[in-house]
Parts: structure tokens; C-alpha cells; sequence
């Protein structure tokens, strides 16, 4: 009984600390930077394969923390459901968005689900943050009409070249602290030419020449060079020609990679004690919405499906600015702000 106390006793000391630290910090992340990368329709093996050279993703998994055997949403493996979760931290079921179609005018992920859905796009912006979005499928406009006044830069096109130089000249003149970018490639010629064809292969290739350049202006400009950390991952995989059958594990079964300076090499997990519904399974691409805002030492909300994932910091080689952000700053109220909060002007 006096053990228990003594515990309990330390865990609200520790929390009390923890506050401390949230009321104190300013939202001081402006120098760090999290791009979640999502390549539509990649398969893992797609890395792995013999038959196509991916060296930039391959460097990224043997650096960073990653797995081969993360997951789409449990009911989903069709491409703006997921990227939903990606953005917003829940499942599928819990966000509302099960259209896969461009959009109609004026519809929103609010409109689909019937009430406010918040995204890491909301959280990063109530921080001080700056965000973007790139997106190579036209469908992904209906991020834009979500969050207008949350999404800061943008570009959504089926030209994936011309995406990718918007994105790159636009972080020579902007320190962005969250970017979203879509490749659309793969699940193009995977539909086309089926998953694993030697045209599936090439794309995945070009995509790796892309995410290569991605990363050569994390590595050489100042503003993003070792405070940047990528997160790679995919809305399914597929075979055949096809990927919506969620039963299927060529289907479901993606990658996730989290690489940068205080990511040490090795395996990713859930946190299985979270009690969050998102984390009682395996990785999904779900996680990467919390991971990211953890990553800019943003505390991930409550309602969301999926927590942070478990990985091993690298602390002694952070510099100190990376290093100050990671003290769990919380700039917004313990509980989710209300929609009101939200309301776009
Ligand atoms: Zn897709």
C-alpha cells in the first residue's frame, strides 16, 4: 500500500514537472521539420527486391527505425481512407472519409464524418508552426478544402516531377515545420501493369530518385540540415492488378520508416500499454500523424486512435536546438480544443 503510494506519488511529481515544462516552453520548434512521405501502392518486398534499386529508401531503413510488416487501416487498403488516417490519427471509421473519388465541390472530411475532424495540420499550426502539402493524385484536394487556414503551402497535380520541384523550391525560402508529400507512381503503373512488374519496379525506382532529392536539401540546407526527420510510408500495397481487398496481406501489409538525428537505428512498435485502440495491433500508417507530432515535441491528442510509436532516441548526437524540442512541449489545452477552436475564417 505505502508502495503504491510512494509510486503514485512520483508519477504525479512527474507530471506536475511535465507541466511545468509545457507552461514554460514556448512552442520553440521553428528549426524542426517532419515530412511524412507516403508512396502510393508500395509494397516492401518492392524495397527488398534484387530487381530494383532503391538506394535512398534502402538508406533510409538500414539508418533509421523501420518496419517491413506495418499495416494499412484494419478495414481499409484503398488510398484517401488511408491517407485520412495518415493525417488525422485515427481509423477509418473514426474519421468518416471512405470516398476514394475526387471530391465534389465543397465536400470536406468534416462534411463526410458530419462533425470537425482535426488533423496534424490543426496541431502544428496551433504550435506556430508552417505546413505543407504535395500531393500527386488530384483527389487529395479535399485535404485543402478541410483545412484551408491549416495547410500553408501547397500543390496537388498529377505531375509528380513538378510537385517535387514546388515542394524543393519552396523550402529554399520557407522553414517549414511539417510537409506532407504524396508519390503517386507506383500504384499508377501497379494498376496498370500489375504490382511487381518491371514497370511497377521502375516507378518505385523513380520515386527513390525523387525522395533522394528530398533528401539531399534535408542534408544540405541549413534551415533543415540535422533537425529534419522523414517518415516513409504507404496507404497498401497490391497484387494483381488490384489492393482493395483488405484480407489480403499483399494488399494490407506496407512499410514504415522513421529516420533522422535523434531516431536510432533499429525496430519500431506500438505502444501496446497506450490503451488506444490503434495501438493494440501492429504499426500502421496511422501512427505516422502522432509520431510526427511527437517528433516536434508536440504532445499528440487524446482522441486520437493511435499514439506515438516506440523507437530508441538518439540523444548524444542531437544538436541543441533539435535537443530543447523534445521536453513533450504542450502548447494547447489537455483536452482536444472544441471544434469552435476551429473554425475556418
Ligand atoms: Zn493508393
Amino acid at each position: 500500500m505505502k508502495r503504491t503510494f510512494h509510486v503514485l506519488l512520483m508519477t504525479c511529481l512527474i507530471l506536475l514537472v511535465a507541466d511545468c515544462t509545457s507552461l514554460t516552453s514556448s512552442p520553440s520548434f521553428s528549426s524542426d521539420c517532419v515530412i511524412v512521405i507516403s508512396v502510393d501502392g508500395l509494397r516492401p518486398d518492392a524495397i527488398l527486391s534484387e530487381e530494383s534499386e532503391t538506394p535512398t529508401l534502402d538508406r533510409l531503413a538500414r539508418e533509421g527505425a523501420f518496419t517491413l510488416e506495418a499495416n494499412t487501416d484494419p478495414e481499409w487498403s484503398v488510398t484517401l481512407p488511408n491517407h485520412t488516417g495518415i493525417l488525422t490519427g485515427r481509423f477509418v471509421k473514426n474519421h468518416g472519409v471512405s470516398l476514394n473519388d475526387d471530391p465534389e465541390p465543397g465536400t470536406t472530411v468534416h462534411s463526410l464524418k458530419g462533425e470537425y475532424v482535426d488533423s496534424v495540420f490543426n496541431w502544428v499550426k496551433l504550435a506556430g508552426g508552417t505546413t505543407g502539402l504535395y500531393a500527386s493524385k488530384t483527389k487529395f484536394s479535399l485535404f485543402l478544402s478541410s483545412w484551408p487556414a491549416q495547410i500553408d503551402e501547397s500543390a496537388v497535380s498529377t505531375r509528380t516531377m513538378s510537385v517535387v520541384d514546388k515542394l524543393l523550391s519552396q523550402m529554399e525560402t520557407t522553414q517549414f515545420n511539417y510537409i506532407f508529400l504524396h508519390f503517386r507512381g507506383p500504384d499508377s503503373t501497379g494498376h496498370e501493369y500489375e504490382w511487381m512488374s518491371r514497370r511497377y519496379l521502375n516507378s518505385v525506382e523513380r520515386v527513390d530518385q525523387m525522395i533522394g532529392r528530398v533528401v539531399e536539401v534535408v542534408e544540405s540546407n541549413d534551415g533543415y540540415k540535422n533537425r529534419t526527420h522523414l517518415i516513409v510510408t504507404a496507404d497498401h500495397g497490391g497484387e494483381g492488378t488490384d489492393h482493395g481487398d483488405i484480407t489480403n496481406p499483399l494488399h494490407y501489409t506496407i512499410p514504415f520508416i522513421v529516420w533522422g538525428p535523434a531516431i536510432q537505428k533499429g525496430p519500431l512498435s506500438t505502444n501496446a500499454d497506450s490503451g488506444r485502440p490503434g495501438d493494440a495491433g501492429p504499426v500502421r500508417n496511422g501512427h505516422a500523424a502522432p509520431t510526427a507530432l511527437r517528433l516536434l515535441g508536440i504532445q499528440p491528442p487524446k482522441d486520437w486512435d493511435y499514439s506515438t510509436l516506440l523507437f530508441t532516441w538518439k540523444r548524444a548526437n542531437l544538436g541543441p536546438r533539435v535537443g530543447l524540442s523534445y521536453g513533450l512541449i504542450s502548447p494547447m489545452a489537455k483536452e482536444s480544443p472544441g471544434p469552435a477552436e476551429y473554425i475556418v475564417r
